[in-house]
């Protein structure tokens, strides 16, 4: 028979979707999106626009481009900053670039009297940011060739003059791994750095403090380096933000939160990812706890139909909506409530400045749905505002906090305020309504979507995901506000809503649960699934052994789902250890019955090891038990068990990492170093993996 041109439209689509999975592999950071409408796209780069970016900089007539390769938006952020401050300060004709808009092959034709930053992230085990896979594998390639085709002996690179920060996490073995190949890829290939590379450390809780001490050598460096002249930096808005008094926020071509052109007419079209959320309906939810002072919520998100798969041990994100109680409180500070439902046009006052959302919009929208408002305040945000304080002496103290790091932490970090926290604070509720909105824009970050570990099996439930989140609610002594997660509470707001309690938080957060246009009605939230590394061996006879405390227990509530489910349909199943870790039986043992039930199902195949931290005279903890099994898993790992971490990254991952290498010295009889050795080659070949946060 023939095919009619339907079948061949849908066979070519197979196709091409066949082809772009297994060429992109785990990977959808770039979608092309017929739109070009979606938030990365919204304002910047447009499909089929040129990647090259010395071409880019020549037609802009820009000297200094800034690239960053960022997961939560702070490298982002860093980018951004030098680049506003290099223009402003040294008068350096900047730009700010996505490490996925451009190639590099033609690095080595970059002019000599022109500066390239990197600002890089490293992401969980030493990986690159989604945005900076492409780039990374480029740099990685030791047979690297460039447009002119010169080999690496030939010093391709020796014109080029870089300049990099990295920002990493102490707590990770492969700290700031992304800065520092960088710089072995630029030193092997000839290219000159000026300044230090510097790296900030989110470990010891001092990124922003080594990023500010970083780079004023490097400018120091840069300007002796380009022949540059300081001058007195003032203020230069980044965006033009226009009122629009003729148009309506009803009109439907304004945008009220949707994160681009699909969702503003009503589309849901995949592919969903980063750029492109899924509005999913949650199918149920419950509370954990059977504390008073603490909730941790499960949530089953039903994303049948969406186009949206998953494998077990996959994250899912979570896109947040700002709690009303705070965009109130920034509308109010900023002397905007009046017209928060005015509509507004954004445009980069510079063609290549990205704007990080949709517009037309309106204040609303943008402060409830676009930006990180909750956050704490950055040192440098304090002295650019300074210029724009109500009286001349808020300026006088936002100038100090500025310039004092002791005084900035006794007086903004160590009292946990947001920005609008602490505006009202300082101005005594009076409004700033001097401040430019472009500042807030190129101040305050773009809203990040959270990540979970997907607590269900996607063998058991391939259309359900489920998640386990304990809800952030932090109150420090002394402190004038409790820090509310951004993201959590929202969770529990939806989690109340749908469980019909009328009266959802005790400190008045409000949620607009409801979404722009009524498109959340019922219960939704906006969601994508980020692939990962964090796997079952795909023989499940192949022992196990899982140490997840707290909510590092999600995954491995799937992984014994899964197993559950293999056993019953009469699979032989290997052992299937679990250390997991709470504070009492009765208040925070998360998913107790049903580790009972999977008990019945496995039989001896399933143990789980508990920790109670506050039952007994004694704390108890995940690594004592892991310490009392030792021969057991010593022997489970000569047999070529997995070996699974989740949870926090700080001290308990570290600290099992410490004590496995320990466990294998004492139980071989080997020296600690070649424990350490062994244990590096399990994580090398995927015998021990970490999902930690
Ligand atoms: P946020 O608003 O992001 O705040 C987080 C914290 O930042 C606060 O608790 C506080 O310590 C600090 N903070 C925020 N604002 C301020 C301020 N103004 N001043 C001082 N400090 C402040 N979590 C889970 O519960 N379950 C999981 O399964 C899980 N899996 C994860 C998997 C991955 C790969 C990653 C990266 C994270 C995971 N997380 C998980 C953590 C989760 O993504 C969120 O970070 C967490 O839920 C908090 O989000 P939030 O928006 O509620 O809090």
């Amino acid at each position: 028979t023939q095919l009619d041109t339907l079948d061949l439209v849908v066979l070519v689509a197979l196709f091409v979707g066949t082809v772009a999975y297994f060429t992109k592999g785990t990977y959808w950071s770039k979608p092309h999106d017929p739109y070009g409408g979606s938030l990365a796209h919204a304002n910047g780069l447009k499909a089929g626009k040129s990647r090259n970016f010395i071409e880019k900089m020549d037609e802009s007539g820009k000297n200094c481009i800034v690239f960053y390769g960022s997961q939560t938006g702070t490298a982002e952020d860093y980018a951004s900053r030098l680049a506003k401050e290099g223009a402003a300060r040294f008068g350096l004709k900047t730009m700010v670039a996505d490490l996925e808009d451009y190639d590099f092959e033609n690095l080595d034709q970059y002019p000599e009297d022109k500066i390239v930053f990197f600002v890089l992230a490293t992401y969980g085990e030493g990986e690159p940011t989604d945005n900076a896979v492409e780039f990374y594998e480029f740099v990685s390639n030791e047979d690297v060739t460039f447009s002119n085709g010169a080999a690496a002996e030939e010093k391709p690179l020796s014109n080029l003059n870089f300049v990099a920060f990295g920002l990493g996490n102490n707590t990770y073995e492969h700290y700031n791994s992304m800065v520092r190949n960088l710089n072995t890829f630029f030193e092997r290939l000839g290219g000159n750095r000026i300044g230090e590379a510097g790296e900030g450390d989110d470990g010891a809780g001092t990124m922003e403090e080594d990023f500010l001490a970083w780079k004023e050598p490097m400018w120091t460096a840069l300007a002796a380096h380009m022949n540059l002249e300081e001058r007195e930096a003032v203020y230069e808005p980044v965006f033009d933000v226009v009122d629009m008094p003729n148009m309506d926020a009803e009109e439907d071509t304004v945008y009220l939160g949707e994160p681009n052109k699909y969702h503003l007419e009503g589309v849901q079209k995949g592919p969903h990812n980063a750029h492109n959320p899924y509005i999913a309906p949650i199918a149920e939810s419950k509370e954990l706890f059977s504390a008073d002072d603490r909730n941790c919520l499960h949530m089953e998100i039903d994303v049948a139909g969406s186009g949206i798969s998953y494998t077990t041990g996959d994250h899912i994100a979570i896109w947040p909506t700002n709690a009303g109680k705070e965009v109130e409180r920034l509308l109010r500070v900023l002397g905007l409530e009046p017209k928060r439902h005015s509509v507004i046009k954004v445009s980069g006052l510079d063609p290549t400045a990205k704007v990080p959302f949709p517009s037309p919009t309106t204040y609303d929208a943008v402060v409830r749905y676009h930006m990180e408002i909750c956050a704490p305040v950055s040192r440098q945000m304090v002295s650019t505002l300074a210029a724009f304080s109500p009286t001349d002496e808020i300026k006088a103290e936002m100038t100090k906090m500025g310039e004092d790091k002791d005084y900035f932490h006794a007086k903004v970090a160590d009292l946990n305020v947001n920005l609008a926290q602490l505006l009202e604070i300082l101005s005594n509720g009076a409004p700033w309504d001097k401040v430019p909105f472009s500042l807030m824009i190129e101040g305050l970050h773009k809203i990040q979507p959270r990540y979970y570990s997907i607590s269900s099996s996607s063998v058991v439930q391939p259309g359900k995901i489920a998640i386990t989140a304990i809800v952030e609610s932090i109150e420090r002594p002394g402190a004038p506000h409790i820090v509310k997660g951004v993201t959590t509470n929202y969770l529990l707001a939806l989690k109340q809503k749908q469980h019909g309690d009328p009266n959802p938080d005790p400190h008045g957060l409000k949620y607009a649960l409801t979404g722009p246009r009524n498109k959340y009605d019922g219960v939704h939230v906006p969601v994508h699934v980020r692939h990962s590394n964090f796997k079952l061996p795909s023989d499940p006879k192949k022992p196990i052994i899982m140490v997840g405390p707290g909510t590092g227990v999600a995954p491995f509530r799937a992984f014994v789902q899964e197993r559950a489910a293999q056993a019953e349909k009469g699979e032989e199943v290997g052992r299937t250890i679990l250390f997991y870790g709470c504070r009492r039986r009765q208040e925070d043992f998360l998913y107790e019955k049903e580790w009972e039930t999977h008990k019945e199902t496995l039989g001896d195949k399933f143990h789980c090891h508990v920790a109670f931290s506050r039952e007994g005279p004694n704390k108890v903890y995940v690594q004592h038990k892991v310490q009392e099994y030792a021969d057991e898993i010593n022997t489970l790992l000569e047999q070529k068990a997995y070996f699974y971490v989740c949870g926090d990254a700080a001290s308990m991952a570290r600290e099992v990492n410490a004590l496995l290498i320990k466990i294998i010295a004492e139980k071989r009889g080997v020296s600690e170093a070649k424990a350490e050795e062994i244990v590096k080659s399990m994580r090398a070949s995927n015998q021990y993996q970490e999902d930690v946060w």
